[in-house]
Formats: C-alpha cells, sequence, structure tokens
C-alpha cells in the first residue's frame, strides 16, 4: 500500500520565532497519523534542526529541506549538502520545484545529481514535475512531465524507487488561486504512474506515491485527494497557517 502524504513546503517563509510557533500549532491539532497517512515539513535550511526537534517525539511527522547541493562537501560556498541535511534531522528533500528550475536555472541534469546525491546520503526525495500554462494550452502536457520525469530519475535502480515520491504541480497553479480540477490532477497522476509502470513495473508504480500540489488548500483538498491516483499534496501558501494545514491533513485522513 502506497502512503498518503501532506507536506507543507514554506519555501523562504518563517524565521525561527515563526517557525517554533507554526509547527507547535500543527502539533496540537495534529490526528492520529500512521504509517500510510503521514505529515512532511520543510522549512528553510536554517529551521530545520529546530523544526527536528520539535516533532521528535511525534510519530510519523517528518521534516524536509526545500533544495539540497549536487555536491558532497568542500568549497562551495552557499551550498548546503545533503548529509548536513540528514545530520540536522531531516528525513526528505524537495527537489526539482518549479521555483528551483526557473529562478535558479536548475537544469534536468542538476537535478538528476541532485536526486543521486540525496538517496545516497540517506535522504528520501519529493520529486516536483510539471507544466507551464503555455504547455497546458499546447495540450502537451503529458509528453512535458513524462520527459521531465525521465530525465531526473529514469536512471535509478528498482529498488530506489522506495525512496521517492513524486509530486505533480503544474504551474500554473501554483501560488495563483487557480487549482487544477480533480479531472485534470487524476488524468497527470494516471498519466504519470502509467510512466512508471512501462519503466519500472506495476508493482513499483502502484507503490508509488503521487502528490498534487498548486492551490490546495481546506476547501478543495478533500475533491483531489479523493481522486484514486492523488496520494496527498504539497502544499505552499495553505502550510503556513496551522489550521489551513490541518483542514488539509483533516482532508487525507478521510480520503
Ligand atoms: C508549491 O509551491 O509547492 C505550492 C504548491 O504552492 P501553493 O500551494 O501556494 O500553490
Amino acid at each position: 500500500m502506497r502512503k498518503k502524504i501532506v507536506a507543507g513546503n514554506w519555501k523562504m517563509n518563517m524565521n525561527l520565532d515563526e517557525g517554533h510557533e507554526l509547527v507547535a500549532g500543527i502539533l496540537k491539532g495534529l490526528p492520529a497519523l500512521n504509517n500510510d497517512k503521514i505529515v512532511v515539513i520543510a522549512p528553510p535550511f536554517i529551521n530545520i534542526q529546530h523544526s527536528y526537534y520539535q516533532v521528535e517525539d511525534t510519530d510519523h511527522v517528518y521534516i524536509a529541506a526545500q533544495n539540497c547541493s549536487t555536491e558532497n562537501s568542500g568549497a562551495y560556498t552557499g551550498e548546503v549538502a545533503a548529509s548536513m541535511i540528514k545530520h540536522a534531522g531531516a528525513s526528505y528533500v524537495i527537489i526539482g520545484h518549479s521555483e528551483r528550475r526557473e529562478y535558479f536555472n536548475e537544469t534536468d541534469a542538476i537535478l538528476s545529481k541532485k536526486t543521486d546525491t540525496a538517496l545516497d546520503n540517506g535522504l528520501k526525495v519529493i520529486f516536483c514535475c510539471g507544466e507551464s500554462l503555455e504547455v497546458r494550452d499546447a495540450g502537451t502536457q503529458n509528453e512535458y512531465v513524462e520527459a521531465q520525469l525521465k530525465a531526473g530519475l529514469f536512471h535509478l535502480h528498482k529498488h530506489q524507487l522506495a525512496n521517492i515520491v513524486v509530486a505533480y504541480e503544474p504551474i500554473w497553479a501554483i501560488g495563483t488561486g487557480r487549482t487544477a480540477t480533480s479531472q485534470q490532477a487524476q488524468d497527470m497522476h494516471a498519466h504519470i504512474r502509467s510512466v512508471f509502470a512501462a519503466q519500472y513495473g506495476q508493482n513499483i508504480a502502484d507503490d508509488l506515491t503521487i502528490l498534487y500540489g498548486g492551490s490546495c488548500k481546506p476547501s478543495n483538498a478533500a475533491e483531489l485527494f479523493a481522486c484514486a491516483d492523488v496520494d496527498g499534496g504539497l502544499i505552499g501558501g495553505a502550510s503556513l497557517k496551522a489550521s489551513e494545514f490541518l483542514g488539509i491533513i483533516e482532508a487525507m485522513m478521510h480520503a
């Protein structure tokens, strides 16, 4: 059985005090999670260790980084190594968010290397993919997303797929208030699963957690999470308020 996950991507928001308050608020209202329904919180690097200490005694809540270096150590000023992220308490790292691809010029080759570095250092990877509005309007979103997945992930061995989560995040839905319809999300998630089935076999594809991201909020989460191939969400804006994030977690619990 694949896991359901609600993951919060704080992006470049929350100082240490604000982050502390937010995590405390989330923990206060958290329902009873289990092995198959988990929560991941991705604060900025500087909050990782503090957030980890807050959640370490709560089962099924994990910390993620939002990025990691391609390199393991050395003279790379300003970079943060996957081993450091792991040592600070994180279990996951988000790789290939559309903001990293667009604003920091992260290419498929870079993202593929980051994925390897993260896995080699014991982190699980939340690998993001998703098309622009231009691609969606041209009707070529399936091919586009498939190409991103092939370039970023398909060099991996079968056994490594247990440590991969895919997040489908149509760029036109991120932070825009414009959510993909549940049908659009389901169609793409089913396509992604079929692409993994063709490459790695149906069992691996069936076990792969595929998250939806893009203006997901308490009011639309239940409908999105009810889709057969939508296994939870990667949440941006709505992860910054405990009440909203908890509302989305509730939707996962009832999905
Ligand atoms: C994101 O950036 O991962 C995201 C899904 O953002 P939002 O929920 O704000 O659209």
